[in-house]
């Protein structure tokens, strides 16, 4: 089974769930895992792919340098006419959700998109959340030679290094694009990646006003992390967008989620619940989250988060 991987990357920045994909499609493969990386002075990139891969095949042309579906299903349907995939993974992104389909049309291939788990002990069966995340499950798809899926950010982050090669060919687009790149618009972006964070303090509406924040922010230094919050916490504007955790926001794998008032609603709980250490702070002892947390405090923040940051500062002299 050849299981192959689209790599993304975008304004000189490979997107991490590229390797991501290579974990998953090291655990899987049978025969090899293969990324496809295609781009315009893109080689530090496959030589980072080729630490997880067992091969990279490298496609550099000018025409590659932004992405533009057109262009990429082009070289694709050129690569894979010599390449027979079994499974081909795709990010569950923008840029995957644009050029899935096109692929699965292309191979003749069933989709599924925003997957969380593979399984091909008996043909392939993948797990997906439905109904926003209420429901996990888990769907066999129909035999075929290739499929395409589109796979969740930040669900297979651990893998070992395989250590592969790396092959350039050369392939160009057959014909123009009938669409063009004009400009990138940078999205609004804070400095600090949560999904990528280790050690992450949430804040959920029980903060109460933004002024609050700085009490969690003084903890997540002393703890050398960094501060996300609840959907409720970036609606009020208290925190930026690109903070939330959760089914509309983030999902988050950090060695250790402390939440500070947030009740684990399961919207919120599913882009958390993955985390290694979970460990909830709720002056309701009802609350959800205590369900999904290994440690839990009842009490009130505004009592408790002090304390820690007084022990803690304590213990850091
Ligand atoms: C389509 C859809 C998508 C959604 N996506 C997301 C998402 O991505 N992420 C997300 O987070 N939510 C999401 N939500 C919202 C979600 O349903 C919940 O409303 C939200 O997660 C609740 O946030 P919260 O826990 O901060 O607030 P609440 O549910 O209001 O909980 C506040 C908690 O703080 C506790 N508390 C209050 N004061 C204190 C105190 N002083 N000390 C200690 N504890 C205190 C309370 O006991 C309570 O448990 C989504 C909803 C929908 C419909």
């Amino acid at each position: 089974m050849r299981v192959f991987v689209v790599a993304e990357h975008r304004m000189g920045e490979l997107n991490p769930i590229s390797v991501e994909l290579l974990n998953l499609a090291n655990a899987i493969k049978k025969d090899s895992s293969e990324a496809l990386l295609l781009g315009k002075d893109v080689k530090g990139f496959a030589e980072e792919l080729a630490k997880y891969a067992d091969k990279v095949w490298l496609i550099q042309d000018d025409s590659l340098e932004y992405f533009n579906p057109e262009i990429y299903m082009d070289v694709l349907t050129q690569f894979f006419a010599n390449n027979k995939p079994d499974v081909v993974l795709i990010p569950n992104s923008s840029f995957g959700l644009e050029l899935a389909p096109l692929l699965a049309v292309k191979l003749n291939a069933p989709i599924a998109t925003d997957v969380v788990n593979v399984d091909v002990s008996d043909g392939i069966k993948i797990s997906k959340y439905i109904f926003q995340g209420k429901l996990m499950v888990d769907l066999k798809l129909k035999e075929a030679e290739s499929y395409v899926l589109t796979v969740r950010q930040g669900v297979f982050k651990e893998g070992a290094e395989v250590g592969g090669s790396i092959e350039e060919i050369d392939l160009k687009p057959s014909a123009e694009a009938k669409r063009k790149f004009v400009q990138y618009i940078e999205p609004e972006v804070g400095e600090v990646d949560i999904a990528q964070a280790d050690i992450l303090v949430t804040v959920g509406r029980g903060i109460d006003d933004a002024s609050n924040i700085e009490l969690a922010e003084e903890l997540a230094e002393l703890l050398g992390g960094v501060v996300a919050g609840s959907r409720p916490v970036i609606d009020n504007g208290w925190l930026p967008k690109d903070r939330q955790v959760g089914i509309s926001g983030k999902t988050v794998k950090p060695k250790l989620y402390l939440g500070l008032a947030v009740s684990g609603a399961f919207q919120h709980v599913m882009g958390m619940k993955d985390s290694e250490l979970i460990i909830a702070i709720n002056k309701d002892p009802e609350a959800p989250i205590f369900g999904v947390a290994q440690y839990g405090i009842v009490g009130d923040i505004f009592e408790v988060v002090p304390e820690l940051i007084d022990q803690l500062s304590k213990l850091k002299g």
